[in-house]
């Protein structure tokens, strides 16, 4: 038994600092900041989502912003980068925008067939674009600052760190579903369903990685996703058969959620299509308002007034 999963659903990352994280994620980056709610688990702390247009699976990138939190450290035992997929011959424009901001990035690298270019975020995240040659159907996201001919599409994928990569391997294309799709080096590409961009899980065997440490500028973990309710409870049970511990079923509001620790020690979560970010407010209109879940809404005023002012 494998699960249905059809790729990356959203990656989510910790900053110390709110209003500069929007700034660079919508105004930098061109991404449409997609939701503004509270962390389910902590609700005097914003959860902050960018995506594309539509806020489709494969495109959100999701922050805890704890101000003031430490960095930490990127390496192994995490996903170490997080890749968007970009037009080919876009990478001049972004490395001009990228010195004309003062943001830190790395000459370009070829990886596989594609050319990369690596930058960080103002907490120091590892983020990489990826001028692929592949086929990527998926639109431009609009921008006031990023034209259509250069702006991101969605995620490529992510990479893992990984001190030894045979038991993530092992999980990947066992339960998971995941065939090998390259190597090169020390990295070994891993994708699933129709492949291509939004799918790809790279694992990165340097010896040279430090052990991560999670803080600003690392991720917290990574979501993979499934059409529906049916798929994900058939998910779980797969990842019980095959001995991994999971978490219950959690209702995200936009998704149902489960939670397991892969054996190389990054933390995954399987995260329903179903129902998306249109369900509390119009999809011209998302990310405008507070959006809490059902269960939080009674709580509204105390928990407003306890958030930073980020308009
Ligand atoms: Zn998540």
């Amino acid at each position: 038994m494998k699960t249905t999963i059809t790729g990356l659903h959203h990656i989510t990352a910790i900053s110390s600092d709110v209003r500069r994280n929007m700034r660079f994620f919508t105004s930098t980056l061109g991404l449409r900041f997609v939701k503004k709610s509270v962390n389910q688990d902590d609700t005097g702390t914003y959860h902050l989502y960018y995506g594309d247009y539509a806020g489709s699976p494969g495109t959100i990138l999701t922050f805890f912003p704890w101000a003031g939190v430490p960095r930490g450290r990127p390496g192994s035992g995490q996903a170490y980068a997080t890749a968007f997929s970009v037009p080919v011959g876009s990478l001049p424009y972004w490395q001009e925008r990228f010195k004309q901001l003062k943001i830190d990035s790395l000459p370009i690298e070829k990886r596989f067939e594609d050319a990369v270019l690596t930058f960080f975020d103002p907490d120091g995240l590892r983020l990489e674009l990826v001028a692929t040659k592949e086929t990527d159907p998926r639109l431009p996201t609009p921008s006031n600052d990023v034209p259509p001919e250069n702006a991101i599409r969605g995620f490529h994928g992510t990479t893992l760190g990984l001190i030894d990569a045979a038991p993530t391997a092992a999980v990947l294309t066992g339960m998971m579903g995941y065939h090998l799709a390259g190597q090169s080096g020390h990295r070994s590409r891993y994708t699933i369903g129709s492949s291509g961009p939004g799918t790809y899980v790279d694992l990165l065997t340097d010896p040279a990685l430090p052990r991560g440490l999670n803080g600003a500028g690392t991720i917290h973990h990574v979501a993979f996703r499934v059409p529906d309710d049916a798929s994900q409870t058939a998910a779980r049970a797969v990842i019980v058969k095959d001995g991994l511990s999971v978490s219950p079923v959690i209702d995200r509001a936009y998704f149902k959620s489960i939670y397991y620790r892969e054996p190389g020690g990054v933390l995954f979560e399987i995260a329903t299509d179903q129902p998306g970010f249109a369900i509390d407010e119009p999809v011209e209109t998302l990310g405008t308002k507070l959006s809490l879940p059902p269960h939080l809404e009674s709580h509204r005023a105390e928990i407003e007034a306890g958030l930073p002012a980020i308009d």
